[in-house]
């Protein structure tokens, strides 16, 4: 399980300060596949490297099963992140040593998760690769590739999984099988986060996650698509709704007989 309290990035540059990621809170239950989505400068990626134990917060807590990343220290981090996450890059070649076959790929891995060869064959099986054990990198096609770093990432068993625009590069049959291997890691209960621009991810994902000016705008689930209220009760409006009201002033009403919170132009 994923569990975000509070999270804030704030990043110091030449030009100023940026609050990237403002206070995010956010639960993910174990054996989920979820695509964060938003606008570039949204927060995505600056939310997920704190998630990946890559980047530490300005303030607020990340745990994975139950292990606060921000309370480690640099080494220990470390350790944990290679034991508990995964990562897979955009680009298929980045993801992997261009002079290793595919098993040799995972089996590296593997060792550093204290796992053995065995796990690594199933590992490639479960995605469709176990006939491409020996191949090389350049051998393989670029959907191949995405699914062996996605081997690389899940043998041994890590909390999540985190994959930034896995899809990008590849043609409409080649993400199929991409997103069928993600579903199948998820369903053996690795929890996948995405980030995402590719309405093909978004139609396969248990959970869509949607950034906005680094915060949560919504939460979609089963086709239901959830306004989120952060920790001091604010709820963030999309900006075409944002829009009627240029003041910034709201009439805001409590129905407690229908249960209806409204808010209309003053
Ligand atoms: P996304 O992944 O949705 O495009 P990012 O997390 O990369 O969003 O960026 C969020 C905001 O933080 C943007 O305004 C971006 O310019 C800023 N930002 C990201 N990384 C840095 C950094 N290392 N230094 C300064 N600003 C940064």
């Amino acid at each position: 399980m994923i569990e975000c309290i509070s999270l804030l990035r704030v990043y110091e540059s030449a030009t100023g300060r940026v609050q990237a990621v403002r206070g995010v809170d956010l639960t993910i239950d174990a054996g989920r596949s979820v695509a964060v989505v938003g606008p570039s400068g949204s927060g995505k990626s600056s939310l997920l490297r704190m998630i990946g134990g890559l980047d530490e917060p300005t303030a607020g807590d990340v745990s994975i099963d139950g292990v606060n990343l921000v309370r480690l220290s640099g080494g220990a981090r470390r350790r944990i992140r290679a034991r508990l996450v995964g990562h897979v890059h955009q680009r298929p070649t980045d993801n992997l040593l261009g002079h290793l076959t595919a098993i040799d790929q995972v089996v590296r891995v593997a060792h550093r998760r204290g796992v053995g060869i065995d796990e690594a064959k199933e590992m490639l099986s479960t995605l469709g690769l176990g006939h491409r054990a020996d191949h090389l990198p350049d051998e393989l096609s670029g959907g191949e590739q995405q699914r062996l770093a996605f081997a690389r990432g899940a043998v041994g068993s890590p909390a999540v999984i985190i994959a930034d625009e896995p899809t990008a590069e590849l043609d409409t049959a080649s993400t199929d099988r991409v997103l069928d291997a993600i579903q199948r890691l998820a369903g053996g209960g690795i929890t996948v986060l995405v980030a995402t621009h590719d309405p093909r991810v978004l139609d396969r994902v248990d959970q869509i996650v949607t950034l906005r000016d680094g915060s949560i705008a919504s939460v979609c689930e089963a086709g239901t698509e959830l306004a989120v209220i952060d920790h001091a009760g604010r709820i963030q409006l999309p900006p075409e709704v944002r829009a009627h009201f240029p003041d910034r002033r709201a009439n805001v009403h409590w129905d407690a007989e229908h249960h209806t919170f409204t808010v209309k132009e003053p």
